[in-house]
């Protein structure tokens, strides 16, 4: 019989721990629409006790999500576990995953309690959350650098209390492939009662091992995995799910084992994920990275084109990425263009896709040929711009060899009108300043990439930018046929974070967060 593996995913909560990948709960529920389309069984949402945003996000997605079990994370603390599981409150199926360190050093520094201390208080969280929810998670944080026998201890102790998951996380990326196997291996052997509930593991990727030791968890009896799309997360990030999944599809000859996954929405998620983190995925990245399907030497595209298996394990339509395919122009219509959104993975609103479609028109008449990526483009675009402050209703530059670069510009708050214009050192630079004098804060641009979203002349420029204002990050994107437009969009997207209280208190949230 095929085992088959769950895949949790922490996108939500560990991955957005990743350095200025703040989300608004708004966000956080496309990205678990998707983790939901992908086929995921578990959804961490969150940390509620630490911050009102997170508290909102959880419980969003408990409302309306339907299909995986959402989780949420809490320290083994009283005010811990009543908020999550107030957030959880709305969820069909809701997972309490609650943890606490277990690693002499933790022990020592952080905790300042003996063994017998840790036991005794893992017990009583656990205890505590099974009031609230049958489906209880455990993590004894940093546990593979804590002594196998105390351990053993541990999860034997809160399996008797209820548990249903023990989670082996190797909180600092410290672990190797045999080693992190022996341990999951000796669980196995040495806990009487572990077949009451699931191994699962939680990777971090400080040395680039997150999969490798999840793949030699899996292979030594973990029955569950916690990832994130693109595989963002604390510092080196988490172990990616991708990388996971298509390694247990195409090796499915060693490993035997399944998942729910449904491949062909990896590369949705994975872009999804970048475009609303700000997250550029590397070029090189193992399966969801630009270069992943490219054969530059001419030995392997000669290979390829008599026959794509001699070079290539997997096809690009396996994780849903199909070649740019002309799919629309300007005599496209409106049944059409839902049908192409629809088939692409985006489920819109009566009140977005009429949106969408008027922003398609505009597309279409500056470019002769609309692709699939420049629809994706349009819907992501539109998205983040739904609870914005300040939208730009009208943007001019001036600019060339001889003349100095002007921007003109008009903004929209809360239906007035603002207008004003500036100089700068070239047309981004006057628009910039232009905006700073229009909202009143002179943020700091840290980072500013402008990209092609297809290929040819006339494609969409995408500009993916991070500013910095008193301490605080936002990322903001905007796509445009102009690149002046697209960075002054992705610019008013990124003050629009800045200025919105949650995103402040979900950073403020994180310098002090303890997490697994
Ligand atoms: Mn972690």
């Amino acid at each position: 019989m095929t085992r088959r593996i769950v895949m949790f995913d922490t996108t939500l909560r560990d991955g957005e721990q990743c350095p200025g990948a703040s989300l608004t709960p708004t966000q956080k529920l496309e990205i678990a629409k998707q983790l939901a389309r992908l086929g995921v069984d578990v959804i961490e949402g969150g940390f509620p006790i630490a911050s009102p945003g997170d508290r909102e996000a959880v419980k969003l997605i408990a409302q309306t999500i339907k299909g995986p079990t959402i989780a949420a994370l809490a320290r083994s603390l009283p005010a811990d576990i009543d908020a999550a599981a107030a957030a959880l409150a709305p969820a069909k199926k809701k997972r309490i995953h609650v943890f606490l360190a277990t690693s002499p050093i933790h022990r020592k520094y952080k905790l300042r309690k003996a063994q017998e201390e840790i036991v005794r208080q893992a017990v009583w969280a656990v205890t505590y959350a099974k009031q609230y929810a049958r489906d209880i998670e455990f993590s004894p944080e940093d546990a593979s650098r804590t002594e196998p026998e105390f351990l053993h201890q541990v999860i034997e102790a809160v399996i008797r209390a209820g548990a249903t998951t023990v989670n082996i996380p190797d909180t600092v990326g410290f672990a190797i492939p045999d080693q992190f196997g022996q341990l999951i291996h000796g669980i196995v052997d040495h806990v009487p009662n572990i077949e009451r509930a699931v191994i699962s593991v939680h990777c971090h990727n400080d040395l680039g091992l997150s999969v490798p030791n999840s793949l030699a968890a899996i292979h030594n009896g973990a029955g569950q995995v916690e990832c994130t799309v693109n595989g963002i997360g604390e510092r080196a990030g988490n172990a990616s799910l991708e990388e996971i999944v298509m390694t247990l599809k195409i090796r499915h000859d060693f490993y035997r084992v399944t998942t729910g996954i449904d491949t062909t929405q990896i590369a949705k998620a994975s872009r999804l994920v970048s475009n609303l983190t700000g997250i550029i995925v590397q070029p090189n990245k193992a399966v969801v990275g630009g270069n992943a399907f490219r054969h530059e030497s001419g030995i392997h595209q000669d290979g390829v084109l008599k026959h794509a298996a001699t070079y290539e394990i997997m096809r690009p339509q396996d994780i849903g990425l199909a070649s740019s395919q002309l799919v629309l122009g300007k005599l496209s219509g409106r049944h059409a263009f839902a049908k192409r959104l629809a088939a692409l993975g985006f489920r819109l609103s009566p009140a977005d896709l009429n949106q969408a479609f008027e922003r398609f028109k505009v597309l279409a008449d500056k470019k002769k040929e609309v692709f699939d990526e420049d629809l994706a483009a349009i819907v992501e675009d539109q998205l983040p711009a739904e609870h914005a402050l300040y939208k730009l209703a009208y943007v001019h530059t001036a600019s060339g060899s001889e003349t100095v670069p002007t921007a003109t510009i008009r903004l929209t708050k809360e239906g007035k009108t603002l207008q004003d214009a500036a100089c700068g050192d070239g047309p981004v630079d006057a628009c910039y300043n232009t905006i700073d004098r229009l909202t009143g804060i002179s943020p700091e641009l840290v980072d500013y990439n402008l990209h092609a979203v297809t290929k040819g002349k006339d494609a969409l420029g995408e500009v993916v930018l991070k500013l910095r204002h008193q301490g605080v990050e936002g990322v903001g994107r905007g796509a445009s046929t102009d690149v002046i437009e697209a960075s002054a969009k992705a610019y008013l997207n990124a003050i629009n974070k800045l200025v919105s209280s949650s995103t402040r208190r979900s950073y403020l949230k994180r310098r002090e967060s303890p997490h697994p």
